[in-house]
């Protein structure tokens, strides 16, 4: 990453972590417009259109925006909404969630930690199993580093 710079800064564990600072401009200029639209102003690529939405491959899921190593395929499960659906995250200072209540909906958004870019939602109708949790993310906030 040659542009942008990192900020210190406290996370929501109260632990500091290097947050990536970077102007529009700078975004613009190293995303897509497609990746743009959804990581930096929080849009939603179409249901069942994403790269990732149905791969199994194995590999960790990074931050297409900063390269933030965000899920692992173990965490990956065939949810049918439409888009990819972890029913954990890597690590807990891999992201944070705030309230959404845009569009007229109470939901939780998932950000990514490092950089602050949109990945998705999550709700509390995953794998009972398991967590219980999904974690429904945009194929084009992630890029898959397949294990080999
Ligand atoms: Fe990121």
């Amino acid at each position: 990453m040659e542009t942008g710079y990192y900020k210190n800064l406290k996370n929501k564990n109260g632990k500091y972590m290097n947050k990536i600072e970077k102007t529009k401009q700078e975004w613009k200029k190293e995303l897509s417009s497609e990746q743009y639209r959804v990581l930096r102003e929080s849009g939603t690529e179409g249901a069942f259109i994403g790269e990732y939405t149905d791969v199994t491959t194995d590999g960790l899921y990074m931050c297409a925006g900063c390269g933030n190593q965000l899920f692992s395929s173990d965490n990956k499960f065939h949810s049918g909404c439409g888009w990819p659906s972890f029913d954990d995250i890597e690590n807990s200072d891999a992201v944070e969630t705030r309230v959404d209540d845009s569009h007229g909906m109470a939901r939780t958004e998932v950000i990514c930690a490092k950089c602050n870019g949109h990945l998705g939602h999550v709700f509390n109708d995953g794998p009972r199993d398991t967590t219980g949790l999904r974690y429904c993310i945009n194929s084009v906030a992630l890029t898959l580093k397949p294990k080999n």
